[in-house]
């Protein structure tokens, strides 16, 4: 089977263009970090997109030409057209996949797709996270570890305002003490959401080998299966 998914990685691209640190550390961007590490680990058709793009990044065209879109968002949630939201949901219950990552957990297009809050503690204090894989069997944990260290990260802790995972691939404990669900994963009609954790805009997170792997696992895990669209509504018997 080609592999040649089309991946659209949708970023804010905001902390770049204010903090130093942040540009020091993604010069082309997170997003630009987070393609390089796909191609690592797979023969992906790459676009990346953003915010202060026409349309928000994500014309229908593009949208539509997606399988698999990735999200990066933090300061700017608000700021995307709730149209659009409503389009990514959508796509998702159409087939299209979806992988949000870090602060994207308070994203537009996540919170419909989820239906809560999705709030969770936090703090930035430079704790280091261990991500245990807790479904050595799921195809999210190909080629992983046992267990994935990260030096220093942001806190995240539970809990964490979602529906519960239909299948959960790994969990984080961090220095201070709290524990996360780190990654999820979701059916949403006939699409798949997954939400994995790491990744704060001032740590080199995206260039972590086993982050990575766990991004490109995500995106084929989340990539449409090309199952028959569903007819609704009212029918006629199959056998008559
Ligand atoms: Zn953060």
């Amino acid at each position: 089977m080609s592999e040649a998914f089309r991946v659209t990685i949708w970023h804010e691209f905001r902390h770049e263009k204010r903090n130093p640190v942040v540009s020091a550390l993604y010069p082309q961007g997170m997003h630009a970090a987070i393609a390089d590490g796909l191609r690592m680990f797979g023969d992906f058709d790459i676009r990346l997109v953003a915010l202060d793009d026409p349309e928000q990044g994500l014309p229908e065209a593009t949208l539509n030409n997606t399988d698999v879109l990735v999200w990066w968002g933090h300061l700017a949630h608000h700021e995307v057209a709730d149209a659009l939201a409503e389009r990514v949901q959508q796509r998702v219950l159409d087939g299209m996949g979806l992988v949000v990552l870090h602060s994207g957990h308070m994203s537009k297009p996540f919170r419909r797709l989820m239906g809560t809050g999705c709030m969770l503690k936090w703090r930035e204090a430079d704790d280091n996270e261990r991500i245990w894989i807790v479904n050595p069997g799921h195809a999210i944990a190909r080629g992983l570890p046992e267990r994935i260290e990260i030096e220093a990260e942001e806190m995240y802790g539970e809990h964490f305002d979602v529906p519960t995972p239909d299948e959960l691939v790994a969990i984080s404990w961090f220095k201070g003490g709290e524990v996360f669900r780190s990654a999820c994963c979701w059916y949403r009609g006939a699409g798949r959401v997954f939400y994995f954790r790491p990744g704060h805009e001032t740590y080199p997170t995206y260039y972590h080998q086993d982050v990575r792997r766990v991004i490109a696992n995500g995106v084929r895990w989340a990539a449409p299966v090309g199952g028959a669209a569903p007819l609704r509504g009212n029918t006629q018997p199959v056998q008559s």
